[in-house]
């Protein structure tokens, strides 16, 4: 956790910062609202760990409109976090962070897409932004088992049950995989389908399945920022010919 650390400590950390965006949301009857703060804070300290990286505490409210109805949850709204994330990454940057990783713990943040292009056309080659969605299918396929696992369910509840397992309510967790694909949730809440507020097969989750999860991820999650970071390097995002 590099907010732990003085600021003579944060010199000896290379030019590469990690911000992990979680959300505070219900996670069912089983798991704590802190879910993903919690995970994604795990995430980017590991990551940071292998990139010597300076990583920010995780961003505990972002946007989650489609969890609305359940008291607990707290979001704003999407113009407010988009600016919220550009002026982080400035300060950064400014700092002489040139490779800023955002690491996206809550699948529903979709304005990181528009807020990160934006900041490479603006920054690059002087910085650069890799956004990171750590849900890599392919990682997963062999230890998840449900195809269909968006929210509270096999995944979340593994990792949960490996980082903290004192927090995991497994005789609360059940099964349920609605009729509608994801993109519904333009059209109501989460309960609208998901009356348990699961999406997925909690009941299968293990800690094993989690720490292996969390192991995958990690591997991935450096190969692909150093790809992304290595393309980056002095390009330009426009090409003039
Ligand atoms: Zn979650």
């Amino acid at each position: 956790m590099s907010y732990l650390k003085t600021i003579d400590e944060i010199k000896g950390f290379g030019d590469t910062a990690v911000i992990p965006a979680g959300s505070l949301e219900q996670h069912g009857h089983h798991l704590p609202v802190g879910t993903d703060i919690i995970i994604a804070q795990s995430m980017a300290d590991r990551i940071g760990e292998r990139l010597n990286a300076y990583v920010l505490p995780c961003l505990p409210i972002t946007t989650a409109y489609e969890h609305k109805g359940k008291r607990g949850s707290v979001w704003m709204n999407a113009d407010t976090f988009y600016k919220m994330l550009c002026d982080i990454v400035i300060n950064l940057k400014d700092q002489g962070f040139k490779k800023v990783v955002i690491l996206k713990g809550h699948g529903g943040i979709f304005v990181m897409d528009p807020a990160i292009r934006h900041l490479n056309a603006e920054l690059m080659p002087r910085a650069a932004v890799c956004l990171l969605d750590p849900t890599f299918p392919a990682a997963l396929n062999g230890i998840i088992g449900c195809a269909n696992d968006l929210h509270s369910g096999e995944y979340e509840t593994s990792v949960m049950l490996h980082l903290r397992p004192d927090l995991v309510k497994m005789d609360l967790a059940v099964d349920h995989i609605p009729d509608v694909p994801r993109p519904f949730l333009q059209y109501g809440s989460f309960f609208h389908y998901c009356p348990d507020g699961v999406w997925g097969t909690a009941t299968a989750a293990t800690a094993e399945k989690g720490r292996l999860c969390l192991e995958a991820i990690t591997a991935e999650s450096i190969r692909y920022i150093q790809k992304i970071f290595s393309m980056t390097e002095g390009r330009s995002y426009g090409k003039t010919e």
